[in-house]
C-alpha cells in the first residue's frame, strides 16, 4: 500500500518522493501558472487516492516551496481554506535561491518526523536520491519505532518504559529492539556479517544505502524482530482470553 503513492498516474511535470511517512509532490515547469495548476492537479489526485484508502491529507502539516531562478520575485503557498496552492498576493521580498539538497535538508530539519527518525536519518540527501530499496511496512516500523512502541505498550501497558522479556527495564524502545537487545543473536550476527560491523542507529541507514544486498539484510533483520514482537502481543492476547 505505501508504494501505490509512488505509481498514480500524475499530469506531466509532476512526480512524488517521499521518505519515511513524509511524502514531496515535486512539480517542475517553465511557468509559475503551469506550476500552480501541475500541483493542484497532482494534490487532487493524491488527495483521491488517499481517502480511497481510507486516509486523508493533513492540510495543516501540508507545505509548498518555490524553487526558482528567475530574477523575478514571485512565490506560491498553500491555501488554508481550500487546501489548495495559490499564487501569494504578498510575494516575499527577498529572492529565496537554494539547491534542492538545501531544500530537503531544511524540510527534514523542520520535520515533526520524531528525534528517532531523525537520528537514523540526519541528511536525507542520499536517502531521497538512492537508487534501490523499498520503503515498505517494516522498515517503516523501523524508520519511526512505532510498531515497537505500540507492542510494548500493549504488552505492559506503560507509556514509553517498559521490561524488554529478556533485559532490564527497557527506555529507548525501538533503541533497545533494533540495536541493544539481547534476544536476537542470530539474526543481529547475520546482518553485522553482510555489513561488516556493528549495527547502531546512527550507520544503519548508511549500509542500507550501500546496496540492494544491504537494504534486504536490514529489511530481514526489521521482519523477523517485529513479527516476534507481534506474535507475543498476540500470545497475550490469547492466554488473556483463555
Ligand atoms: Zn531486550
Amino acid at each position: 500500500m505505501y508504494d501505490a503513492i509512488f505509481k498514480l498516474t500524475l499530469p506531466e511535470g509532476a512526480t512524488v518522493v517521499g521518505f519515511a511517512d513524509d511524502v514531496a509532490v515535486v512539480v517542475s515547469a517553465k511557468y509559475w501558472e503551469e506550476v500552480i495548476l501541475i500541483a493542484n492537479q497532482a494534490v487532487a489526485t493524491v488527495r483521491g487516492w488517499l481517502s480511497s484508502v481510507g486516509l486523508q491529507l493533513a492540510d495543516h502539516k501540508t507545505e509548498v516551496l518555490l524553487v526558482t531562478s528567475r530574477k523575478q520575485t514571485e512565490s506560491i503557498t498553500v491555501s488554508k481554506e481550500a487546501g489548495t496552492i495559490d499564487a501569494c498576493t504578498s510575494p516575499e521580498k527577498e529572492e529565496r535561491k537554494i539547491t534542492t539538497d538545501q531544500w530537503r535538508q531544511q524540510r527534514w530539519e523542520t520535520a515533526d518526523s520524531g528525534r528517532w527518525t531523525h537520528r537514523l536519518i540526519p541528511y536525507v540527501g542520499k536517502w531521497y536520491d538512492r537508487q534501490h530499496g523499498e520503503v515498505e511496512f517494516y522498515i517503516t516500523q523501523l524508520l519511526t519505532g512505532h510498531g515497537c512502541f505500540i507492542a510494548y505498550q500493549y504488552r505492559f501497558k506503560l507509556d514509553y518504559t517498559a521490561e524488554c522479556p529478556e533485559c532490564q527495564t527497557v527506555e529507548k524502545i525501538a533503541e533497545h529492539v533494533f540495536f541493544t537487545c539481547i534476544r536476537f543473536p542470530a539474526e543481529i550476527s547475520e546482518l553485522e556479517r553482510v555489513c561488516g560491523g556493528r549495527i547502531t542507529p546512527e550507520n544503519v541507514v548508511s549500509y542500507m544505502l550501500l546496496s540492494d544486498q544491504h537494504w534486504n539484510a536490514v529489511k530481514r533483520f526489521t521482519t523477523v524482530v517485529l513479527k516476534r514482537l507481534r506474535e507475543e502481543v498476540l500470545e497475550d492476547v490469547t492466554s488473556m482470553e483463555k
